[in-house]
């Protein structure tokens, strides 16, 4: 009896102890976002690469390339670089097609990647951008006009090595206030110092930032692990709260879970690979930095035992109920209820169990890292392109 009572009220208290820390982060983030320092809009439009990794993107391909080229940028400007990594829908012949028809003043190529694997392509590539600045997109995410110019002011100040944009969090129905919370969190980072989680769908760099270093191709998360390779080399990277994409993800919920442990197995390796970040010559961005390596890789195991530690009492209380007081029950599953009936605590759990499992498919050898296209997905970006 005295050891039902002990485990659960074991479990409330790694549970608050656990979250303590990402909740002291999240408060000074949350206190610094409004602090981030908007740059001048930038009179010269540097030269850019908007550098587009696909595969198998035969649906929503021209609609991105007629965004690209529809941007509020001189496109003498702009040169466009397909990386085509063997697809077997043309998505390769029909870029073509269409930007020989469409891209206007823009440049373009297309080069085929024969290794499958975003970060194979996007290593090949950083090998051959001529200019100073690039831009790498999604071939699925939509992007406002102004997303190139907005990007390339902050490149003005030389000490900025990547921006990227922010997930509208009020479009569709994506677990709303955790993923406001993460982009405040962003944002809240980027104003201290830098943030190591970046967005692929719209992300900027300077060359010179990133040099040499290349990331780790058996890997993704490229966009984070470029974030953190940038901040090694002495530049900030940061979230830039006004570039808004847009990703119709909610609307189904199946495909989620396999494409969030993808992210999140690649995640955890950026974290795990680039712990030297914690040491103090990385100045604000060591803190920032450790409380994101426990957040993703220590945290959720903590989470999931604090949950097991309450479950488990109860289960065996109810197997024994007579006999047991009805507290030893009622307590533990009131917590419980509590917990659930938040969106923010239920989202923080969801999140560690997709963690977990992430960890899980590592430990165990399986990496996620080559992966289909969602074609849901991609329908669903037409139809509200259409509809725009
Ligand atoms: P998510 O947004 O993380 O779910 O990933 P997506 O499936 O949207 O992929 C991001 C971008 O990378 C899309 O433009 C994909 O077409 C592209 N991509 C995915 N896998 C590969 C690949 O093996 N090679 C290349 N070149 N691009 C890829
Ligand atoms: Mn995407």
């Amino acid at each position: 009896m005295e050891i039902i009572e002990a485990t659960w009220i074991f479990g409330v208290m790694l549970a608050f102890a656990a979250i303590t820390p990402p909740a002291l982060h999240y408060l000074k983030g949350k206190n610094f976002a409004a602090s981030l320092q908007f740059p001048e809009n930038q009179p010269n439009s540097p030269e850019l690469t908007i550098v587009l990794p696909v595969r198998n993107e035969s649906i929503v391909i021209r609609d991105k390339l007629d965004e690209i080229v529809g941007m509020e940028y001189p496109m003498s400007r702009v040169s466009i670089l397909v990386l085509d990594s063997a697809s077997t829908d043309r998505t390769g012949s029909i870029a073509r097609q269409h930007l020989k028809k469409n891209a206007g003043e823009a440049s373009w190529k297309i080069e085929n990647v024969k290794r499958p694997g975003k970060s194979v392509a996007l290593n090949l590539a950083l090998d051959f951008i001529e200019t100073e600045f690039f831009v790498m997109m999604d071939a699925d995410a939509m992007l406002p006009p102004s997303s190139l110019r907005l990007l390339s002011r902050w490149f003005q100040d030389p000490g900025i090595g990547a921006v990227c944009g922010q997930l509208d969090s009020h479009h569709g129905s994506r677990g709303h206030p955790y993923r406001s919370r993460f982009n405040v969190l962003r944002v809240g980072e980027s104003a201290i110092d830098s943030t190591p989680i970046f967005e692929g769908s719209i992300c900027a760099f300077r060359m010179s930032a990133i040099g040499h270093s290349r990331i780790n191709s058996g890997s993704n998360a490229d966009d984070s692990q470029l974030a953190m390779l940038v901040r090694r080399n002495g530049f900030r990277a940061i979230m830039d709260p006004e570039i808004k994409f847009f990703e119709p993800d909610s609307e189904y919920s199946v495909e989620k879970r396999s494409r969030r442990v993808r992210r999140a197995q690649g995640l955890s390796r950026a974290f795990w690979a680039n712990r030297d970040l914690r040491s103090k010559n990385y100045g604000a961005y060591a803190s920032i930095f450790s409380s994101q390596l426990y957040f993703h890789l220590i945290f959720p195991w903590l989470i999931s035992v604090s949950v097991v530690s309450i479950l488990l009492p109860i289960f065996f209380g109810l197997l024994e109920f007579p006999d047991i007081g009805w507290h030893a029950v009622l307590f533990p599953g009131a917590i419980l209820a509590m917990g659930s009936a938040s969106r923010t605590c239920r989202g923080i759990f969801g999140g560690s169990l997709i963690l977990v499992h992430s960890h899980i498919l590592l430990l165990s050898g399986r990496s996620l890292h080559i992966w289909e296209p969602d074609a849901e997905l991609r329908l669903a970006i037409q139809r509200n392109r259409r509809e725009s």
